[in-house]
């Protein structure tokens, strides 16, 4: 059992390499006006509206066999082209925390940050909140899937425990 990581363990690197919601003023699925949303460009326009049909898609190397994200169309390992294509949705929590702080009134607390580890590739992470879990029961390990949070014309990534698991 490893100790639970403290918030400052989530650092502003985590949170730029991610582009998602790491930011404590943003909060969980019940306060959509809290959350910051992405610019969308040519190279994250899918990842960030895919889940209107309920997948999760990032640009995959053929060459590399490697997804790339942050979302890129040029692979960061080779500078080929990526194409997007669709993830299981499923992953791993690789470490959380448990934010209580109410940075945001609209946000009520406690909720839960999480860097989510998908299962498709070591080190494919990305810094997310999971949600349809309580504090007592999210532990680092944990099998999630995708579940999305719609805002406007963007479905944010966020995850829940996968009962499968
Ligand atoms: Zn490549």
């Amino acid at each position: 059992m490893r100790e639970i990581p403290m918030p400052e363990m989530i650092d502003e690197r985590t949170t730029e390499v991610s582009g998602i919601a790491a930011d404590p003023t943003v909060g969980s699925m019940t306060s959509p006006a809290a959350r910051l949303l992405p610019a969308l460009d040519d190279d994250s326009r899918e990842f960030w509206t895919a889940g209107a049909s309920g997948v999760l898609r990032l640009p995959f190397c053929a060459s590399c066999v490697r997804w790339n994200f942050p979302p890129s169309l040029r692979c960061q390992s080779c500078e080929g082209t990526a194409e997007y294509r669709t993830l299981s949705g499923k992953g791993r929590v690789f470490t959380y925390t448990v934010n209580h702080h109410p940075f945001n009134p609209e946000v009520p607390v406690p909720y839960l940050i999480a860097i989510v580890e998908l299962v498709e590739q070591d080190g494919l992470r990305f810094t997310t909140n999971v949600v349809n879990c309580s504090p007592e029961n999210i532990a680092i390990g944990m099998g999630v899937r995708v579940l999305f949070e719609k805002q406007g014309d963007v479905f944010v990534p966020i995850f829940e425990p996968d009962s499968e698991d």
